[in-house]
């Protein structure tokens, strides 16, 4: 770790179309406890090298940094965050961090699996939120999408994280046609159940496989009108640079929320860059092309210098993701070596 930290930035890491990055989203492993199909394949996949992953004083000298650089938030990812063994660690060590305006607040994505044993920590260690991926309802549909029976150990995850501290707390549920399409009800009234807001988000063409179909993907449009037919939706206004649309249900105060990222994209507004558990930043989910911290951070490179590559990752931003340009290409990596 490195005591020192570089002056605050008060123009923070602005791209050349204005956006402002605020949000540092880190993967701390590609490995996974599931394998969902619209994520990654059942066996084959090339896993990241142990001695490649990012240590937990590498990613607090990072976050420092960044944090100087206007970085407010940081979202642990994977892969699956839960079964980083440095996990509570790292909790800990960026939430202690001073950023602009106060600590950086620290949020994580997981399946849930083994969460129940991991909350006291996490709560202690200073985790603030949470989102719960939980794409169905049925136990034989959990098996067949994720490949793993294991639907009763993400339930439980959720059960703990309703009687948590952790709030707002957040389910996420990837909408696919002719697999879940018809829980979209069911999962609202599963999270309100659960002091939980829900977030329906498109299928995005980042699975290993690639498997993606633009004509299989249920747009926001149809899950729209699937929520119309049981509650009524009212949409709140200031969404910034978040990724959900959300609306009010029924008067409030439940929430429901669609990420919409291929039908009505909202890079516009984006704040967000992506560090790969590998050390590889990204500012764009969909980016072909990633500037390298970890080789920078072992070969001793100053706080300047990590710097520099933070606004040169913005600075190259692209104003959108371009999965409707006829030269799009998927990128290599797949969803769960990016980190969601
Ligand atoms: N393992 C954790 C989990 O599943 O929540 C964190 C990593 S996962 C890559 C983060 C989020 O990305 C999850 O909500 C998952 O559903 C979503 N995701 C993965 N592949 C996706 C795809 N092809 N399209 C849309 N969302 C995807
Ligand atoms: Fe694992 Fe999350 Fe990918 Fe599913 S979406 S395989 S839980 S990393």
């Amino acid at each position: 770790m490195t005591g020192s930290q570089t002056a605050a930035n008060p123009a923070g890491l602005v791209d050349g179309f204005g956006r402002v990055h605020r949000d540092l989203r880190i993967s701390l492993t590609d490995k996974c406890s599931l394998r969902c199909t619209y994520c990654m394949p059942e066996a084959g996949v090339p896993w990241l090298a142990k001695q490649s992953l990012l240590t937990p004083d590498e990613i607090e000298r990072l976050v420092r940094v960044a944090a100087g650089e206007g970085v407010e938030t940081v979202r642990l990812t994977g892969g699956e965050p839960l079964i980083s063994p440095n996990l509570i660690e790292i909790v800990r060590r960026v939430a202690a961090i001073e950023g602009p305006s106060g600590p950086i607040g620290v949020a994580m994505t997981t399946n849930g699996i083994r969460l129940p044993e991991f909350i006291p920590g996490l709560e202690e260690a200073g985790l603030n939120r949470l989102n719960i991926s939980i794409d169905t309802l049925d136990p034989d549909r959990f098996r067949e999408l994720t490949r793993r029976d294991r639907l009763i150990d993400v339930l439980a995850g959720i059960e703990a994280a309703r009687r948590s501290t952790l709030r707002p707390l957040k389910l996420n549920a990837v909408v696919m046609r002719g697999v879940n399409d018809d829980e979209i009800v069911d999962l609202v009234e599963f999270a309100i159940e659960h002091d939980a807001e829900m977030r329906f988000i498109e299928h995005m063409p980042l699975d290993i496989g690639h498997t993606w179909d633009r004509g299989e993907m249920v747009p926001r449009e149809e899950i729209l009108a699937a929520l119309r037919k049981r509650f009524r939706l009212e949409p709140l206004p200031d969404r910034g640079g978040a990724p959900a649309e959300l609306f009010e249900i029924d008067g409030g105060p439940a929430k429901v929320g669609v990420i919409a990222s291929v039908s009505a994209p909202f890079c516009g507004s984006c704040d967000r860059l992506r560090l790969t558990a590998d050390g590889q930043l990204r500012n764009c989910l969909f980016a072909r092309e990633e500037l390298d911290l970890r080789t920078a951070l072992r070969g001793g490179a100053s706080d300047e210098a990590i710097r520099d590559i933070f606004r040169a990752s913005v600075s190259s931003k692209r104003a959108g993701h371009g999965i409707d340009d006829p030269g799009f290409v998927q990128p290599e990596r797949g969803m769960n070596a990016i980190g969601g």
